[in-house]
């Protein structure tokens, strides 16, 4: 069914077209006519279902035009990289309309985001402290809010912010739709949905638990000493566009961009310990191809959404299977291609298996054709630098590292190839993206 059939009124219709959208995935198509009839909404869905565009355009169409009696949509976001994405969708979607959108997020100065308030704005999206901030001031009220949207509200609870969600409920009025997302919807979950909406529709995607069709993900055992040599060699023979590697702590991240950038890689980093304009720049730059490489912690990562990621790299495999499926989740995005490597030590299999039991899938384990397993670890990125050559210069011919034998791990799935990744994403009908074009739905304000 194509959009113009969902009941959205024209402008938004060609908002979407104008996004290169065609045809609704499915979220859009389940959640769309809920959302339009005023009721309430429980998804469970993840980032890269297409959840944005589910919730912002019926909302809009809700919305109709502009009014100057105080924001009539709250979204709360658990991240500034989100809500500044969100709300570039809401403009995005709603370019043809005059609705107005304003973020509303620390890192930065108050006197934008408040301005904006004041001059009147239909839709604030919002991380929780900021928005706190501005109720308790006074600069902002709720009382013209008609529908409260809780987005990622299983990473919103695991960032401590559930006092802070359960204030900002009691400040919205009574009557008001309430649309609630989270990846999945545990007991405690379960309790803030009872608190926060009367009688809704559920909509569930099952991709939580599955990798996108289009991504193949491959596990790359190694020992611990040799992780950096291999991600190195990895790079070099991969023909990549952009690579977003993911490292497990903030530190991590940022010993892995130096060593990179001693290799000659253009590397960004993003993690919560950078500034706000430093990470801004760093996803700017990614998109925009001016760093091939960004190294990220899951927390920075979650849900960003760079258009043309063409692999992701796990450099520590992740702390639970369901961050698996979300940093696999960054490449692939809305039926592009990609590649997801996971490098693991001998002493996880543990992980390993979780990670497989949970998407239901073996994943194959691979040796990198040509790596020396039996070298002795570098001491320092310094002592290994002579050994790197610029891999941009390695990377003619290569389209992927070449696989070899399974290393006899215990856990390897089909050895030797590639897993055939489940199908998910089926409806969509963006292709490949052009990495010379990997803007993305856009990050700056318009
Ligand atoms: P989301 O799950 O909202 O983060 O969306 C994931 C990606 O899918 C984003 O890049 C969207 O722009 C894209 N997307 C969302 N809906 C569609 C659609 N109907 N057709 C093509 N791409 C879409």
């Amino acid at each position: 069914m194509p959009f113009s059939k969902l009941g959205l009124p024209p402008s938004l219709v060609n908002g979407v077209k104008a996004m290169g959208y065609v045809d609704p995935t499915p979220i859009q198509l389940r959640a769309i006519p809920v959302v339009l009839g005023g009721g309430d909404l429980i998804g469970s869905a993840q980032t890269g279902t297409g959840k944005t565009a589910a919730f912002a355009l019926p909302v809009l169409a809700r919305l109709g035009k502009h009014e100057a009696r105080g924001p009539r949509v709250l979204v709360l976001e658990p991240t500034r990289e989100l809500a500044a994405q969100v709300e570039t969708a809401f403009r995005d979607f709603g370019r043809f309309t005059d609705i107005r959108a304003t973020v509303v997020h620390g890192g930065v100065g108050y006197g934008r985001q408040r301005s904006e308030i004041q001059a009147g704005t239909d839709i604030v999206i919002a991380t929780p402290g900021r928005l706190m901030d501005f109720l308790n001031e006074g600069t902002l009220r709720l009382d013209a809010l008609k529908i409260l949207i809780l987005d990622e509200v299983d990473r919103m609870l695991d960032m401590g912010f559930v006092k802070d969600v359960k204030k900002i409920i009691g400040k919205c009025p009574r009557e008001r739709q309430t649309l609630f997302f989270s990846a999945t919807v545990p007991p405690e979950i379960e309790e803030v949905a009872r608190f926060a909406l009367r009688n809704p529709a559920r909509v569930e995607i099952g991709v939580s638990r599955t990798v996108n069709q289009s991504v193949t993900h491959a596990f790359y055992p190694v020992s611990m000493g040799l992780k950096f040599d291999l991600l190195v060699a990895l790079l070099e023979k991969t023909d990549f566009h952009s690579c977003l590697i993911f490292s497990r702590t903030k530190h991590g991240a940022d010993k892995i961009a130096r060593k990179l950038k001693a290799a000659n890689h253009s590397v960004a980093v993003l993690h919560a310990n950078r500034s706000q304009s430093q990470r801004v720049e760093a996803l700017e730059g990614f998109k925009s191809g001016k760093y091939e490489v960004m190294v990220a912690t899951d927390i920075a990562a979650r849900g960003i959404d760079v258009a043309g990621v063409s692999h992701v790299i796990n450099y520590d495999i992740p702390a639970n299977p369901e961050d698996y499926v979300h940093r696999i989740g960054r490449t692939g995005r809305a039926a592009a291609v990609g590649d997801a490597f996971t490098l693991t030590t001998p002493d996880q299999l543990g992980e390993i298996r979780d990670i497989e039991r949970f998407i239901g899938q073996k994943v194959p384990q691979l040796k990198l054709e040509g790596f020396n397993y039996h070298a002795t670890p570098a001491v320092s990125p310094v002592a290994a630098g002579p050994r790197y050559v610029d891999p941009r210069a390695m990377r003619h011919g290569h389209q992927h590292p070449r696989p070899a034998q399974p290393q006899g791990h215990g856990q390897g799935g089909a050895p030797g190839q590639p897993a055939q990744p489940a199908r998910n994403f089926g409806s969509l009908t963006r292709g490949r993206p052009d990495p010379r074009n990997r803007g993305g739905s856009g990050w700056g304000r318009r």
